[in-house]
């Protein structure tokens, strides 16, 4: 059995992790730079476990908390330079991918200079400063991800930063701290969740590691579909989407993903419509697709989800998020070309061409 698979970020999860081993900050220095969006980790707990755990080890902290969603070069490179100014050892991003991809980008712009034509070009020093990352959402999976996601007006996309230099040192996955976000950012970020897991068995990168990951965290998913459409969600299923996101994120931090992502970036880039909800909507047409090309990986795909084929699972996603964007067909043709350039397209073993590609986005939106 021939695979490869690399993950190199101590995980500590449960209720209460960050205080039941805020030792485990002490190595990473004596100041931290904390990076948050705009508020909820002010409001969600997980911002004051932190400065407590920082204080019982007699660490100082700076906090930088303007980071937008889908984060720009401009505010990661603002944040490097707080950083710098500041003299801190090491950074701790508290919230969504947003965030935390902002972090990685500061923690590596801190400790190198790098102009913004190479930010993207991957030659770095073998310096950058530690990271700790604190999920608050469960989606993303950046907490386990080489991957730092910026939003390029050059290119009018969204491109990555990968570089294992990225790979946090560590990750505290707390479920408690998402008890109270909202039900459309809750669906919006599981269906993320589950976009890398199926993404990540559809890659020309998958292995029976990252296989095994994305079926468990597919299945993890189905199981929280009821509690989803009631829009009741408890604390044990709350705690099992952070485990299913934090899984997800260990596939494709191997596999990478696959043109569902590549098309979702446009959507918000020009229409402003969030990540996960993007990718949902793709994910469905996209795997209809697939079935008529290679029936057997969309079932081995479905199977963990007790699905039996695609346009099952598009109904439910379709249900979840409800009445589309207006979005025209001159759009369509403009996102197309764009998403056939990006690198995503390519990764999956059943690639579509640009006549697909426009025919899935035709099907969501025009139908
Ligand atoms: P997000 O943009 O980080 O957060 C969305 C919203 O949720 C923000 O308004 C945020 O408020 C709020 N929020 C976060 N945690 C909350 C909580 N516990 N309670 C209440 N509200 C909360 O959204 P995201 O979907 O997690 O991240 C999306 C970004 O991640 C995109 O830029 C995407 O490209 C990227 N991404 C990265 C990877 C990777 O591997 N690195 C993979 C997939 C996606 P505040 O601003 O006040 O915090
Ligand atoms: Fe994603």
């Amino acid at each position: 059995m021939e695979f490869n698979y690399f993950m190199p970020t101590k995980i500590y999860a449960g209720d209460d992790c960050i205080n039941k081993n805020a030792g485990v900050l002490k190595a990473f220095g004596k100041k931290a730079m904390i990076v948050t969006g705009k508020h909820s980790a002010k409001v969600n707990g997980s911002l004051d476990d932190v400065i407590k755990a920082l204080k019982s080890n007699g660490q100082e902290y700076c906090i930088f908390d303007k980071v937008m969603s889908n984060p720009t070069i401009a505010i990661s490179y603002e944040g490097a330079e707080f950083a710098k100014s500041e003299k801190v050892n090491f950074t701790i991003a508290i919230g969504g991918g947003s965030p935390m991809d902002a972090a990685k980008a500061m923690a590596l712009l801190a400790s190198q200079d790098i102009n913004e034509e190479d930010l993207f070009k991957g030659n770095y020093k073998d310096c950058v400063m530690p990271l700790v990352l604190i999920p608050t959402t469960a989606g993303t999976g950046s907490e386990v991800t080489q991957y730092s996601i910026l939003t390029n007006d050059r290119l009018e996309t969204k491109t990555s930063i990968a570089s294992p230099l990225l790979f946090p040192k560590a990750t505290f996955l707390d479920g408690k701290y998402m008890m109270g976000l909202g039900l459309a950012t809750t669906i919006n970020t599981t269906i993320d969740a589950l976009s890398h897991a199926l993404e990540g068995m559809l890659s020309k990168r998958a292995g029976v590691m990252s296989d095994c990951l994305a079926t468990k965290s597919a299945g993890l998913i189905a199981e929280a579909i009821p509690e989803l459409k009631s829009g009741n969600i408890s604390k044990e299923t709350r705690d099992k989407l952070l485990y299913a996101s934090t899984l997800a994120g260990m596939v494709i931090a191997n596999t990478g993903t696959t043109s569902v992502h590549a098309m979702g970036y446009s959507l918000t880039y020009f229409k402003d419509i969030d990540h996960g909800r993007a990718n949902g909507l793709l994910l469905g047409e996209t795997l209809q697709f697939i079935e008529t090309k290679n029936k057997d990986i969309v079932k081995k795909l479905l199977t963990p989800m007790g699905l039996s084929n695609a346009k099952e699972l598009t109904d439910i996603l379709y249900e979840l998020f409800g009445e589309k964007e207006d979005i025209t067909e001159e759009e369509l043709v403009k996102y197309t070309s764009i998403a056939k350039k990006s690198g995503n397209i390519t990764n999956g073993q059943v690639p579509p061409d640009e006549e697909t590609i426009l025919n899935i986005y035709k099907k969501v939106f025009l139908k």
